[in-house]
């Protein structure tokens, strides 16, 4: 039994070389495309028989993309042209392919909106979007919304439901950068289970900022909340129980606006409205520096009210915010009193050089004589605890740890959205297969938060296309990468381009280059490639593709 077992093994492995040797190398020859390539049926004809032409036998069909537009009908997006309304060109096309054995895989754009101008559905429901650290958003689907992923996972119901696709694919299915999300939703999710807000990570004291001021020097009656590196008083406080007055002793510039913006949410989580006092001969802004706390407002959505009499609002529940100042006036600074003692709340941040021009403002702040003007990154310290001005309670280790898991957590809404998607289309029908297009290797897949390599391992998708549009050498590494983790390439299925960049316009590329990669990865074992993309076909390229 032990000698024929001996026998039968090396058999058994030159029947299965043997095998893959008959032309089977390759079980997925796919190649990627927009379905705006479609324009009609005699279109669809043409790409069916270019694709046929090549001996590919998968496509991968973009079919959500264009501003949140959709090529095959659903009630959750428009039509991405008004022909769609009359013809159903998808289902012709997917019998088209299959009539001649070509595999039709949906894919759809997860991240990207791709609309133009304000045609899109983001435009339309902006709150959807994405959102920095400093309020502003960007065109580009929140996966960590769940008004997001319900959207989705409603879009792909409508298409498993209606076309016989032989799989999906999820594409842009990341952030664009580390930079995102910070949306109140998905640091509020995150706050949930770590029990802190990922903004404060960043901007709770001590914190290094880039401040630009020309500082009052000591504090009268205020006291000192924060200090700089140097001593320099950073924010000081007046209190007038119930009223107090914040002042902020620097010029409020883009480094030091989040850490402005949530001392400002966290005032405005106990008082109703915002007012920022209109200028005027008594009260003047630095221009540059009013602009920026304006722009900052808007961009993270904090309500305000330009107001030109103070004695018009009431006292309680309301802040006033004097952004920039360089002048403050007598008759201004009396007004502010009388605001403060009657409970009001007033933040004030200083202009470039200060302010400039005025009487009485010493006494209102609480604060006196000019300090040195300095420029540069500094460290905040606390010296007085203050409910409005963040702490960080722990240690700068646990802090580094915290921000560690703010980045998984970030991956995580990405993982997660894709097994929901995975379990949605295996239900609908386990002979599905889903799979995503992703950045080519860890380093940059970390980058956009896309932990593919755990997808692989948590089998939440079929296999993923690495995005491999690179020169040899480092489709060679990726290669050893991919391996690393996945030895067969069972489950990595390399995307290459068949593109290249001439003059600063995309041309196709050399087919000799193009079959020397297929080489690349055939010896490395790899069960398949998916080509980048459709319109670089040339009948040359094709006619080589065909001899695999
Ligand atoms: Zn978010």
């Amino acid at each position: 039994m032990k000698n024929l077992r001996g026998k039968i093994l090396p058999c058994l492995i030159l029947i299965l070389t043997n095998f893959s040797l008959l032309g089977r190398d390759f079980e997925i020859r796919g190649i990627w495309m927009q379905a705006t390539e479609i324009r009609d049926k005699k279109t669809a004809e043409e790409i069916v028989q270019k694709i046929s032409s090549a001996k590919l036998n998968a496509v991968f069909i973009l079919v959500y993309y264009w501003g949140g537009k959709s090529f095959f009908r659903t009630d959750y997006a428009q039509p991405v042209n008004e022909r769609l309304r009359q013809e159903d060109l998808f289902t012709y096309f997917i019998d088209e392919c299959h009539r001649r054995g070509i595999k039709v895989y949906a894919r759809f754009s997860n991240g990207q909106e791709g609309g133009k101008g304000n045609d899109g559905i983001l435009s339309t429901y902006p709150h959807l979007q994405i959102e920095n650290i400093r309020g502003e958003r960007m065109r580009w689907f929140d996966i960590g919304k769940k008004e997001v992923r319900e959207l989705q996972v409603k879009l792909l119901g409508d298409l498993l439901e209606n076309y016989p696709v032989d799989g999906v694919q999820l594409d842009y299915i990341r952030f664009p950068s580390l930079s995102y999300c910070y949306c109140e939703e998905c640091t509020g999710n995150f706050k949930n289970i770590y029990g802190v807000n990922p903004i404060e990570l960043y901007y709770a004291l001590p914190v290094s900022l880039g401040i630009s001021s020309t500082p009052l020097a000591r504090a009268t009656r205020a006291k000192i909340i924060a200090r700089l590196e140097n001593g320099v008083p950073a924010i000081s406080l007046r209190e007038d129980n119930p009223g107090w007055l914040l002042l902020f002793n620097w010029e409020i510039n883009k480094s030091s606006i989040p850490f402005f913006l949530q001392i400002l949410r966290r005032a405005l989580e106990s008082e109703k409205g915002l007012f920022i006092p209109l200028p005027r001969r008594e009260l003047g802004y630095d221009e540059e520096g009013f602009g920026e706390i304006l722009r900052a407002l808007r961009n993270g959505t904090i309500d305000y009210k330009m107001i030109g009499e103070i004695a018009d609002i009431h006292c309680e529940e309301s802040i006033l915010l004097l952004p920039a100042v360089q002048r403050l006036g007598e008759k201004m600074c009396a007004e502010l009193e009388s605001f403060l003692r009657s409970g009001g709340k007033i933040i004030v941040t200083l202009g470039r050089e200060g302010i400039k021009e005025g009487r009485g403002y010493e006494r209102l702040l609480g604060m006196e004589g000019k300090g040195a003007r300095i420029n540069g990154y500094y460290l905040l310290t606390p010296v007085e605890k203050h409910p409005l001005i963040p702490v960080f309670p722990d240690s700068q280790e646990k802090r580094r740890k915290l921000l560690e898991e703010w980045i998984n957590f970030r991956k995580g809404l990405i993982t997660s959205f894709v097994e929901e998607v995975y379990k949605k289309a295996k239900r609908t029908n386990g002979s599905l297969t889903l799979s995503a297009a992703v950045f080519y290797n860890k380093n940059l897949g970390d980058k956009v938060l896309q932990d593919w390599y755990s997808w692989l391992e948590n089998g939440v998708v079929d296999f993923v296309a690495p995005m491999a549009y690179v020169d040899d050498k480092r489709l060679l590494s990726a290669l050893q990468e991919w391996k690393s983790y996945d030895p067969h390439l069972g489950k990595i299925l390399p995307g290459l381009s068949i593109y290249q960049l001439r003059k600063g316009r995309e041309v196709p590329k050399d087919k000799e280059a193009v079959m020397r990669q297929i080489r690349i990865i055939k010896n490395a074992g790899a069960k398949g490639f998916i080509l980048f993309s459709f319109p670089f076909l040339t009948d040359d390229l094709a006619k080589e593709l065909a001899k695999l």
